[in-house]
């Protein structure tokens, strides 16, 4: 049985608005619930730039290797772990405890006491990565064609937080989704939406994200650089009549991460209306939140998802109703500080899984 690692690398980050910089890991030892994941791809998230470069603090200190969109295979495991290792995996972005009231209650996305990998600890920017075996979803060995593990990191985060985002809202088949924001994490809630059956409308500012967002699952594409709220509204009135989806109150997904995303979704609100939170900026955008009472409306955020949705959300993945390979581009690991500067500058249309070269060897 195979105990540690040792030869692990990775990129970390060593001061706020420094690049990454390589680094090595002291010998990777598994504690008796813990495994260490040999890392196939993890996806580059807004929240890493956020950590890097927006003032961000992260829970465990610096230095830390960032990455929470982790899927690979188990290479060692704990004794209470054995039965992983050898297996693939989706490591969760959030694993909760399992033990604390929160947890107890159901709520266990807000555990004080969870493990976020490049955030709490090492991530998955890096070669390994030692994480609790709580919590990890196993992957079929066998994928179906156009499916590879370093593809399905994307789930831990890009597609699990909308899944649980338009699952809490409720949405289905009588229902009208707006999602605003059809990039990294919304070009998957489009699909996630239009899965459930739900009309969708896809909101940006990019066209090209919009055709895509139209190629997979949007109804509608409405361009927020061209249209303004008022407009906007008029479309979503309109192709919410004609597409015969009985539903009261639109189901609005803010997944941009964008102060005027945030204005747009929130200006949307109609009677009775649900606006589900997911994209993240930590700036300020100013609403009249009285809104939310003059409509009845709802609005609630989710801070990842539970690890007991991955497998569904594995599934619609697997099945083909979310398709991965049009809204992901795959760099070297060695790359992760440019990549980094990229995604805090908005400046990529797709996500961006980080691969470590294995077959390279030790470093
Ligand atoms: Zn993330
Ligand atoms: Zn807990």
């Amino acid at each position: 049985m195979v105990t540690s690692i040792q030869g692990a690398y990775g990129f970390q980050l060593n001061a706020p608005n420094s690049p990454l910089q390589p680094c090595e890991l002291p010998v990777l030892d598994p504690g008796p619930d813990e495994v260490v994941v040999q890392v196939a791809g993890c996806g580059v998230c807004h929240t890493d730039a956020g950590f890097a470069f927006d003032g961000v603090p992260t829970r465990h200190s610096l230095p830390l290797i960032l990455g929470h969109e982790i899927s690979g295979r188990v290479v060692a495991a704990g004794e209470k772990a054995s039965s992983w290792l050898g297996r693939s995996v989706i490591v969760p972005a959030v694993i909760p405890c399992g033990l604390c009231p929160a947890c107890r209650a159901g709520r266990d996305t807000i555990c004080r006491r969870q493990f976020m990998p490049g955030n709490d600890g090492d991530g998955g920017f890096a070669s390994h990565v030692l994480v609790p075996s709580r919590g990890l979803c196993a992957v079929p060995e066998l994928l179906p064609s156009g499916l590879t593990l370093e593809m399905l990191s994307v789930i831990a985060d890009a597609v699990t937080t909308p899944y649980e985002a338009i699952r809490r809202s409720g949405l289905g088949q009588e229902d009208v989704a707006v999602i605003v924001g059809a990039g990294g994490v919304g070009g998957f809630g489009v699909q996630i939406a239009a899965a459930l059956g739900a009309a969708v409308v896809a909101i940006d500012v990019d066209q090209q994200r919009l055709d895509l967002a139209s190629r997979h699952g949007a109804g509608l594409v409405l361009d927020a650089s061209s249209t303004d709220l008022k407009g906007l509204k008029a479309a979503v009135r309109t192709f919410s009549k004609e597409s015969a989806h009985k539903g009261i109150g639109l189901k609005i997904f803010e997944m941009s991460g964008t102060p005027a995303g945030q204005t747009t979704a929130f200006g949307l609100l109609d009677h009775g209306a649900y606006l589900g939170v997911v994209g993240f900026t930590p700036k300020a955008v100013e609403l009249r939140l009285s809104n939310l009472m003059a409509f009845d409306a709802t609005a609630r955020g989710n801070w990842g998802c539970p690890p007991d949705q991955y497998p569904a959300a594995l599934r619609l993945v697997l099945e083909g109703k979310v398709a991965l390979a049009p809204f992901i581009e795959f760099h070297a690991l060695e790359e992760a500080p440019a990549i980094l500067e990229a995604v805090a500058k908005h400046s990529l249309r797709r996500r961006v899984i980080l691969q470590p070269n294995h077959s390279k060897g030790k470093h």
